[in-house]
């Protein structure tokens, strides 16, 4: 098990590597207690290419809130059909219909926290009890409040060490990486969605918008689903 002071050191130490080194640490550390969740972002699609090359086994936690673009099924599909992905859906417990009978419709609109924390972050959270250690595609220049994510960190909130081997990368190099190994991404993002979550929650930016995740949660103050806030209660 990983102390809090190691991780720290290895922090410091992760700071001037390549994530593929971060990767191979993981999966030498953790091995089948080693899970990555991604939604099939620019930063996950690159995540999820290395680790393809380091430990292809990995199991790849992804949620389905049954809300999804049919543009992010379609990348999902090709994405674990191409690299051959251990890809397990994490799901709700209620379908989207029978959470439109005990909470009304469109929660969404009214209780977004409540939508997200139902939908996505008690999943996620019973989905990583198995697990040591997440990877997660959060990069410090995708918004003001992610600009000190640590590249590996314990994780109060989920019991676990989070790793984040891309936060010092840039939008940039992401695209860059993406090109250069003909990766597949949603097409959305041609279409001026910088961030891609569920379809009544994400809107396309304004062309000069600097907020990668513009776009999400628009007429709300959330900018987050919550799944990366450390502080908050987890309703039961
Ligand atoms: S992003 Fe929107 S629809 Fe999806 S779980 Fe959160 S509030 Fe609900």
């Amino acid at each position: 098990m990983t102390n809090h002071d190691t991780l720290q050191i290895l922090n410091t130490e992760f700071e001037t590597t390549y994530p593929q080194a971060v990767l191979q640490w993981a999966a030498e550390t953790y091995g089948d207690r080693l899970a990555v969740v991604t939604s099939f972002q620019p930063t996950g699609i690159v995540t999820l290419h290395m680790l393809s090359e380091i430990a292809p086994k990995t199991p790849v936690l992804t949620l389905d809130t049954g809300l999804l673009f049919p543009e992010t099924y379609a990348v999902m599909d090709e994405l674990e059909r191409r690299l051959n992905l251990n890809l397990i859906w994490v799901r709700p417990a209620q379908t989207v219909a029978q959470q439109a009978e005990t909470e009304g419709a469109n929660l969404w609109e009214r209780e977004p926290d409540r939508c997200c924390n139902l939908r996505k972050t008690i999943p996620l959270k019973n989905a990583l009890a198995g697990y040591d250690a997440w990877i997660t595609g959060l990069r410090r220049d995708q918004s003001a409040g992610r600009r000190g994510v640590p590249i590996v960190s314990w994780d109060a909130k989920y019991n676990n060490v989070k790793l984040s081997p891309l936060a010092n990368w840039t939008e940039e190099m992401v695209w860059t990486y993406i090109h250069a190994h003909e990766l597949p991404y949603n097409t959305l993002h041609d279409q001026n969605y910088p961030s891609i979550g569920c379809y009544p929650c994400t809107q396309p930016a304004a062309p000069d918008a600097l907020d990668k995740r513009a776009g999400r949660w628009s007429g709300h103050e959330k900018t987050e689903c919550g799944i990366h806030i450390s502080q908050g209660e987890l309703a039961s």
